[in-house]
């Protein structure tokens, strides 16, 4: 059933060159860097704060921004500004596991997103914006329009990027999309108080997840930064949903922090002593659903044999990780070597390939993942990335989609300067531009 709303006329709140949806990391640092080439920006973001899944998803925690051999840096610009940052006012620390993270406390990248977004006066930034329709003309999007507390209405631009992690705005323009065999589960993330010395939460779970309903399921935690009793958890996954889908979405936060309580059941059961319950995420943490069709799709060939692109605007080491919805973890490394994990002590070592002389010591990300050739001054970025199940298992993470928000943000300055279309960017310029504002190009 339908029903016919009335026409009616939507004023334009802002006329501007570059209009990012989505305040992801990804969004912000499109933002800023086509702001730093000049454009006018604004930016639209439907929940309270900057930064997406690193802050209203509660997970701050940033891979390597070196080779395998942590020998050269191949990862800068946003991404070690706001480490760097981090860092000095310490609320940063770094672990020493194979995949190197870096560990934030989540709330002060929120301050942090805030005060860079408020430093460049022709950003304008629209917080509990939710972006809801577009409207095209001539193989270009003319406007977006978005609802707040004004109630409705319209941002025209020049250029257009789409940062919402599910790809709103390709769905609108009709692009093609599809899913990955097996779509990976979003995780309830939060934060307990309380002492975990000598706690096998993993095994607690193993032993007791029926007594409060809880699927077989295991995750990771780790000590929110500038405590000594708190701990960031990510225990249990919600399976077999597409967060994409509102119903579903509705589900999986309801049905996340259920979960989230029932570990905090058998926590108060079987831990040490008393445990209290700090925070909840305020989104819950989607890892995947919709992809999008573009000029290419990156493979596992491309990622694990460590292929080098004459347009490449992001390298990285970080492995591929898929969650599986057989409640088991993979990794496989660019040494040849393959880890399974079906819960957090028992390990499968293996090869995806036989030993060879020369592992590459990074992959690349091509800019040609984010072009698409239907809209012109349109561009993706984010985990809606056109890559195979494999590729998307290791692209997924922030260091990378920061950096493709950078790339985002600089192709968009280049478009409206030189007035051409997405498609028709050169990828020297772009990779030139992106290194003079501090990006590694190599
Ligand atoms: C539990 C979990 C653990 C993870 N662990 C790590 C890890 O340790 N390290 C790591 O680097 N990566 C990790 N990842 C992966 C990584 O966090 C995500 O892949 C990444 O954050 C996705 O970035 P994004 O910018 O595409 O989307 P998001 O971070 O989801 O950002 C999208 C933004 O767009 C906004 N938005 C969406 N729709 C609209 C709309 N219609 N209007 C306005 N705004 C809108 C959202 O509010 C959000 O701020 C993890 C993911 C999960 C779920």
């Amino acid at each position: 059933m339908f029903i016919t709303e009335a026409v009616k006329q939507t004023p334009v709140l802002l006329n501007v060159d570059l209009c990012v949806v989505g305040g992801s990391c990804t969004g912000v640092f499109a933002a800023i860097r086509a702001a730093r080439q000049g454009l006018t920006v604004a930016l639209v973001e439907s929940s309270n704060c900057f930064g997406g899944v690193a802050a209203n998803g509660l997970v701050g925690v940033w891979h390597s921004l070196h080779d395998t051999d942590v020998n050269q840096q191949i990862i800068g610009g946003l991404t070690k500004e706001v480490l760097d940052t981090l860092n000095d006012r310490g609320v940063l620390y770094r672990g020493d596991e194979r995949c190197a993270a870096y560990k934030f406390n989540s709330e002060q990248l929120k301050v942090l997103l805030d005060e860079m977004v408020a430093e460049h006066k022709n950003i304008t930034p629209m917080l509990h914006t939710m972006y809801c329709g577009l409207q095209t003309e001539n193989e270009k999007i003319t406007a977006v329009f978005i609802q707040n507390k004004d109630g409705r209405s319209a941002i025209k631009a020049k250029f257009f990027i789409d940062a919402t992690g599910d790809g709103d705005l390709c769905r609108d323009l009709g692009l093609e999309r599809f899913t990955l065999p097996h779509m990976q589960p979003p995780t309830p993330c939060f934060k307990v108080q309380g002492d975990f010395r000598n706690v096998n939460v993993t095994e607690i779970l193993q032993k007791h997840h029926s007594e409060v309903g809880l699927p077989e399921d295991w995750g990771w935690s780790f000590d929110f930064p500038q405590t000594t009793d708190i701990s960031t958890r990510a225990d249990t996954h919600v399976f077999d949903v597409n967060c994409a889908i509102a119903s579903q979405l509705t589900y999986s936060e309801i049905e996340g922090r259920r979960q989230i309580n029932a570990v905090l059941e058998l926590l108060n059961k079987y831990g040490n002593g008393k445990y209290v319950l700090i925070d909840t995420c305020s989104y819950i943490g989607i890892r995947d659903t919709y992809h999008y069709k573009t000029d290419y799709q990156l493979t596992q060939e491309d990622l694990l044999y460590g292929t080098r692109f004459p347009d490449a605007v992001a390298n990285s080491t970080y492995r591929v990780d898929v969650h599986d919805d057989n409640h088991g973890i993979k990794f496989k490394y660019l040494d040849g070597t393959t880890e399974e994990w079906t819960d957090r002590v028992t390990v499968k070592f293996g090869r995806w390939r036989e030993p060879v002389e020369n592992d590459p010591k990074f992959y690349q990300i091509p800019f040609k993942v984010m072009v698409q050739q239907k809209y012109h001054n349109f561009i993706m970025a984010g985990r809606m990335i056109n890559a195979d199940e494999t590729a998307f298992g290791a692209v997924r993470v922030m260091v990378n989609l920061n950096q493709l928000g950078e790339a985002a943000g600089v192709a968009a300055a280049i478009c409206v300067d030189e007035n051409i279309a997405v498609h028709q960017v050169d990828a020297a310029k772009l990779r030139q531009t992106l290194k003079n504002g501090g990006s590694i190009m190599l």
